[in-house]
């Protein structure tokens, strides 16, 4: 399942396919079908997301909600190469020259402005970590809310009430990162260590973002890129890595199961 970064880009793509020009809307979902004589002579004029969800505002005051779940997918591309597709289309929103297409979703809602907040998905969501101005400091502060305290870190770190956006890579990077093992429970961090964690929580979020998934450092992926190893061989620094080397310490990288998700960590470099 996509995480936050990967959610934002897709967002992202639609919007530079098909927001704030006329659009031909063709709705197919059943909770769409409902209002598509309101959508004649619409633009769409931005998209959040609230972690993994998507939530599409358009000019007439309209907003879609879509969440991707397992199955769903955006397409996007120019008019010209549309091609069939076996999946089932739930909405296209077509310019004169672009198009973006939603297919096989099942998690689709019309809201307005007003009721987003209400939505059900949305209302359990902590911050989400690639909103405008949502700082590590922000970040900081919410770690210190004494409700959390007793949480290890990683269960903490997917509980999407805490913060929206992280998925099970970004987990173990973070971790890794801050040099914490995930065992460890939030209270019984230090001060520093605390801070470490803030800071790597947002740092992390927001390279996988401008990088389409890269948590890796810069100082790696160049060694990598140098011996024109595969992307997918210098990603990450520890995730889907089990029995490979650290980067940092050439430890053997372990992966075990917390929160029923697989996690992997360096037994030298986290504590
Ligand atoms: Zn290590």
């Amino acid at each position: 399942m996509p995480e936050g970064p990967e959610v934002r880009r897709s967002a992202d793509k639609i919007e530079r396919a098909v927001a704030n020009k006329p659009l031909t809307c063709v709705f197919e979902h059943p909770s769409l079908v409902a209002v598509q004589e309101q959508f004649t002579d619409v633009k769409l004029t931005s998209i959040e997301t609230y972690g993994k969800a998507f939530v599409l505002h358009f000019s007439n005051d309209i907003c879609i909600y879509v969440h991707l779940q397992l199955y769903g997918r955006w397409k996007t591309g120019r008019s010209k190469s549309i091609k069939p597709s076996r999946r089932t289309l739930r909405m296209r929103l077509e310019t004169d020259t672009h198009y973006a297409a939603l297919y096989s979703a099942t998690d689709i809602e019309v809201l307005t402005p007003e009721t987003i907040k209400d939505h059900p998905f949305i209302a359990k969501l902590g911050p989400d970590l690639l909103r405008k101005g949502y700082t590590a400091s922000h970040v900081s502060r919410r770690l210190g809310k004494t409700s959390f305290g007793r949480r290890s870190l990683g269960a903490l770190l997917l509980d999407q009430s805490m913060f929206a956006g992280i998925g099970n890579y970004l987990r173990s990077e973070i971790l890794f990162r801050s040099g914490l093992l995930h065992s460890r429970k939030l209270n019984s961090l230090s001060k520093t260590e605390r801070a470490t964690l803030a800071s790597m929580i947002h740092h992390t979020t927001i390279r996988a973002y401008q990088t389409a998934g890269i948590t890796l450092d810069d100082q790696y992926v160049d060694i990598a890129k140098t011996k024109k190893w595969r992307r997918s061989a210098y990603r990450h620094f520890v995730f889907d890595r089990e029995g490979e080397k650290c980067w940092v310490c050439q430890s053997e990288i372990q992966k075990v199961q917390v929160a029923s998700r697989r996690l992997y960590f360096c037994p030298s470099c986290q504590t």
